[in-house]
């Protein structure tokens, strides 16, 4: 693959989400490499582009205002990416607050029913019987089991955990022509993040007609084989080409010697034209 300087990074994260760094000491980190633009594209939510824009701006970098939506459909996951919407529309805002429940909450607020039903099982416990993994219901389980409130895994989903039971909370899920009408709706470009992580390539039509406008082609995950399926991709249906790292600060970020992420200067140029007239 040829060697192209990277311009802009379209798809960041930071501790607003799940990166390691906040918004501030990402842009810091990302001027030593002499980038022209960057968005930062938080999971879910909003919250660190005002301090990315006014880092940004002292350092002189372009910043697209960014949003990274999960999604799924037919128990596969795929991700979207927000540019350039207006961050206080209300619908969005509304979205992400759901998110952040089901994310933060779903847990905690089943442990509350559990509780208003005489079921006390402490946070810590479940904490630690999910170790560094995420924690969800089948923790909460192995808790209730091992407290004597069920005779095993299976009994405890059956009678308090599982969907409709007693204790359960409904996890917030969008689909992807919803968050596809979200991004529009709130003024913005909506881009598909790394297709081939996807792997819905059968319907990335079905997101075009809910309108979807780009496809993110340039990304770690891509083969050389996938970059140039993807361009053709987007070439027959109009799509616009964004790139991004996807970095998360826990790894090193270089720019400089392989290329194969991130957009160069022409092809930013195009999607900013684009971003422009969009609004
Ligand atoms: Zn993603
Ligand atoms: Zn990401």
């Amino acid at each position: 693959m040829d060697k192209r300087r990277v311009f802009a990074d379209l798809h960041l994260h930071s501790s607003a989400s799940d990166g390691l760094l906040s918004p501030s000491e990402l842009v810091e980190r990302l001027s030593k490499f002499e980038l022209g633009a960057m968005s930062l594209t938080d999971h879910d939510t909003t919250d660190g582009l005002k301090e990315a824009q006014q880092a940004a701006e002292k350092q002189g970098i372009i910043m697209i205002p960014g949003i990274e939506l999960s999604t799924v459909m037919e128990s596969k996951e795929a991700h979207f990416l927000g540019y350039n919407f207006r961050m206080e529309n209300k619908e969005l805002q509304r979205e992400l607050q759901l998110f952040r429940f089901s994310r933060e909450k779903r847990l905690a607020a089943m442990i509350g029913k559990l509780n208003r039903l005489g079921i006390v099982i402490s946070h810590e416990r479940i904490c630690k019987l999910a170790g560094a993994g995420a924690m969800g219901r089948p923790h909460l389980a192995r808790a209730m089991v091992e407290a004597g409130y069920a005779d095993n895994v299976a009994d405890a989903f059956d009678r308090y955990l599982g969907r409709g039971k007693l204790a359960y909370v409904e996890r917030y899920r969008l689909s992807p022509v919803h968050a596809v009408e979200l991004i529009r709706n709130s003024g913005g470009t909506a881009v598909m993040a790394h297709p081939g992580l996807a792997d819905m390539d059968e319907y990335i039509s079905t997101f075009i007609k809910a309108g979807l406008q780009g496809l993110e082609v340039f990304h770690p995950a891509h083969t050389p084989e996938q970059v140039k399926r993807y361009i053709d991709t987007s070439e027959r249906h109009g799509l616009i080409v964004t790139g991004g790292s996807d970095w998360h600060g826990d790894t090193c970020a270089c720019y400089a010697s392989d290329c194969s992420w991130g957009l160069d200067r022409q092809r930013f140029n195009i999607l900013a034209d684009y971003l422009g007239r969009n609004r």
